[in-house]
């Protein structure tokens, strides 16, 4: 199997912000030559806080069956039931751990910080063209440190996403991007090179750089000097995008000389779930 043939990050129309059923997803994802496809929805809270970009708590079993339907309609394709976890200082690791991937028996989980909590308690968006301050940006590094660390994920979504707000590379924004490569060395949990960035519209910040808010070059040539591979995923949002992007982010990974780890991500789910990779 090839880097190129697995994509471990598919949305649905469930989050509210992307379109298109497991069905629809898989049915291009044949089309598009891929033999492994997870599924990555944002998972929700069961006081629906965020429930403008998520899927209501009650309607998590209907997404775990709508894969395991699938999974009998597309046998050329090995689906993987996941969630894109983001962390709520009220809701704990634990909670993930039993009542998202016990619960529903996912085969994995992924995180990615979305929105960051300062010491007022105020929740801080982290995309977005925001001009964040550092501290801003060490808070994020922070939290993907933390998630890394929990051992309960399987990959880190686009750890790179506070640098749609960073409006220029200096020591500071280094030190906290430093700490997530290092992070990712030590734990051996792989970091994703995240397409969906290259489809968000180019920004043009203070300095006078136009570019996508990431991949963030600057933090994936530091990332490439700890010589450990990294995920790619499509992050699609739109069935058409199940494979967006990716030979985008399979070149700039070449360039900078990272290597991609999918399809060993992807084993690891399989063996932890005690099944292997088809055509393998
Ligand atoms: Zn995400
Ligand atoms: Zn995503």
């Amino acid at each position: 199997m090839r880097e190129n043939e697995v994509n471990l990050h598919t949305h649905t129309f469930r989050c509210k912000h992307a379109e298109g059923t497991v069905k629809e997803y898989c049915r291009e994802a044949v089309k598009a030559g891929l033999k492994v496809l997870g599924f990555a929805e944002h998972s929700p809270f069961p006081d629906e806080r965020y429930g403008g970009t998520r899927m209501a708590y009650g309607e998590l079993e209907a997404y775990r069956q709508e894969i395991e339907e699938a999974r009998a309609l597309f046998p050329s394709l090995t689906l993987l039931a996941g969630l894109e976890v983001d962390l709520d200082p009220r809701y704990s690791l634990d909670f993930c751990q039993k009542e998202l991937k016990e619960r529903l028996d996912l085969d994995f989980l992924a995180a990615g910080a979305h929105f960051v909590h300062d010491a007022s308690g105020n929740c801080i968006y982290a995309g977005a063209n925001a001009h964040h301050k550092e501290e801003i940006v060490d808070l994020f590094a922070e939290k993907t440190v933390f998630l890394m660390k929990s051992g309960l994920f399987d990959f880190i979504t686009h750890p790179d996403m506070v640098a749609g707000s960073i409006d220029q590379w200096n020591s500071t924004v280094e030190k906290s991007f430093r700490k997530i490569a290092e992070c990712s060395a030590e734990t051996g949990v792989p970091l994703e090179i995240n397409a969906y960035g290259l489809r968000k519209k180019e920004i043009t910040y203070p300095d006078g750089t136009v570019r996508h808010p990431y991949p963030y070059e600057p933090f994936w040539k530091l990332f490439a000097g700890y010589g450990i591979p990294a995920a790619a995923g499509s992050d699609a949002h739109k069935p058409s995008h199940v494979y967006g992007n990716l030979p985008d982010v399979f070149s700039f990974a070449s360039r900078l000389g990272i290597a991609v780890c999918n399809v060993c991500i992807a084993e690891k789910i399989l063996k932890r779930r005690g099944k292997e990779l088809k055509n393998g």
